[in-house]
């Protein structure tokens, strides 16, 4: 367990006086997170209506005041969701159900998109429709003018079974580019048909940050009700993008955890909100800001994606100090090489060990475990050099802190096995050409005098599920339960 340092003081607030906030509007602002609809079209990302309610409790603890749980008009597993979510409580978040108005061929009323979004069953409804004239006549392939019927009676038709709607004006931006008259004309006519709000969507994230300034600034003069932005990656531009629209007057803002989405992802709401929070003053999350980190990594994990450790504020190295003039610093003030308080977003500093870190990163981590050592102790000279000499030969200790631990105890003497190993054994076999392939490894250690024994199998050649332990008689220990992945 690492040891609490004693640290210069600095702004708890996280401000470290270079950025001037912008005054905060009083304006309540939404978050409204698409991971579970938006997210879940990323390449190589799948969600379960399982994972999907899990994802939806965390969402809801971490107080995201709306969540996108899917189309249910075009995804047979996020009708399953819908019918789930209604049995499960959420504290605050209200959940909403995605879909697009009618098609031209169908009445409102024998639509089967608006039939699901209806039997969803959700309070909130988010229908998207075209405001890009191109859109509507080379994808849809209709006149202008019958997509704005289409728009206005998916949104009374809605209205009148009594859901609120969010309007998404898909490729809004785009639209207004090319024909801004038309591109107004299609949000007019949602809201006259009751939408509440109207989510201005950068659909193919190509729109640069002036631009949404520019166009947030007309269509807020446009438009009677409180406006949404939606903003795609695809110029890395999407968290600025939702931010300058933020500034602009927009209350709602859309985006999935650690910006997973189609193509090159959607916003980041893992950016966005403490940026909001920590950066422009306007309360998003209020103190449950510091469970970010924590979210980040359980839809990284329930999506099963490697964990992208330069992340901003949430990975694991956004705090991490290699360098030695860095780390030197740090260690004085955390301010000089850190933007915010770490432990705001829910995570944490990190000196890494390494040959660049020189002697002030080693002496930090050694007195993380526990031990005071002047900085001209042989002792530190002797395991500078064992680590110098280990990293030319490829190791690398900077994400293992135990096997750091284990060099540190045995250069100082301190190092005591707490176990022998008497031998381990990994079977992987496959019974049937087309079956699953199975594997168990036992291993046998020595503690004390009493021997341990223990065994686990799992799905694949590698698989850290179900373990189990074998003990002999007499120890009495509990059993290590497995981890449902
Ligand atoms: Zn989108």
């Amino acid at each position: 367990m690492a040891k609490q340092r004693s640290r210069a003081p600095r702004n708890p607030s996280g401000k470290t006086g270079l950025s001037t906030p912008p005054a905060a509007p009083s304006a309540h602002l939404e978050i409204y997170d698409t991971t579970l609809r938006d997210g879940a079209q990323a390449e190589d990302v799948s969600f379960s209506a399982d994972d999907k309610v899990m994802v939806a409790q965390r969402l809801d603890e971490l107080g995201v005041q709306f969540i996108e749980g899917g189309w249910p008009g075009a995804n047979p597993k996020d009708i399953e969701f819908f019918r789930m979510i209604k049995e499960t409580p959420l504290k605050q978040a209200t959940v909403v159900a995605f879909g697009s108005t009618r098609k031209a061929s169908n009445p409102v009323q024998k639509d089967s998109n608006i039939q699901a979004l209806l039997q969803a069953e959700t309070k909130v409804i988010t229908l998207f429709g075209k405001s890009w004239s191109l859109h509507v006549t080379d994808a849809l392939g209709i006149p202008l003018n019958t997509n704005l019927e289409l728009i206005a009676d998916s949104v009374a038709h809605l209205r009148s079974k009594h859901r609120r709607v969010f309007y998404d004006a898909e490729h809004f931006f785009d639209g207004y580019k090319t024909n801004p008259e038309y591109a107004l004309e299609t949000i007019r006519r949602a809201v006259e048909a009751g939408a509440e709000r109207v989510i201005l969507c950068d659909t193919n994230g190509g729109t640069m940050p002036w631009e949404i300034k520019e166009i947030c600034r007309v269509v807020q003069r446009e438009c009677d009700v409180p406006l949404g932005i939606h903003a795609h990656n695809d110029c890395e531009m999407a968290v600025a993008n939702s931010l300058v629209a933020i500034e602009m007057g927009v209350v709602q803002v859309q985006g999935t955890i650690n910006g997973i989405g189609e193509r090159c992802g959607n916003a980041n709401l893992c950016s966005i909100i403490p940026n909001l929070q920590l950066k422009m003053k306007r309360p998003a999350l209020g103190e449950r800001l510091n469970r970010l980190k924590e979210v980040s990594g359980f839809v990284t994990e329930i999506a099963n994606l490697m964990p992208n450790k330069h992340q901003p504020y949430v990975g694991d190295s956004a705090f991490a100090h290699k360098g030695g003039v860095h780390i030197h610093a740090v260690l004085k003030n955390p301010a000089t090489y850190e933007h915010v308080v770490p432990s705001l977003v829910g995570n944490r500093q990190r000196m890494l060990v390494s040959d660049h870190a020189g002697r002030s990163g080693l002496l930090e981590k050694v007195e993380a475990y526990g031990i005071k050592l002047d900085k001209n102790h042989s002792k530190v000279q002797e395991l500078m050099a064992t680590l110098k000499e280990r990293e030319n030969e490829g190791y690398q200790f900077e994400g293992a802190e135990g096997s750091f631990e284990l060099l540190m105890r045995k250069a100082m003497g301190t190092h005591k096995p707490s176990f022998q190993l008497l031998g381990f054994r990994v079977i992987v076999e496959k019974k049937q050409e087309d079956g699953n392939s199975g594997s168990e490894a036992t291993v046998m250690v020595k503690v004390g005098e009493v021997v341990e024994q223990a065994a686990a199998t799992g799905a694949g050649p590698a698989d850290e599920g179900q373990r189990r332990v074998k003990r002999h008689p007499g120890t009495g220990r509990d059993r290590f339960t497995g981890r449902k992945r």
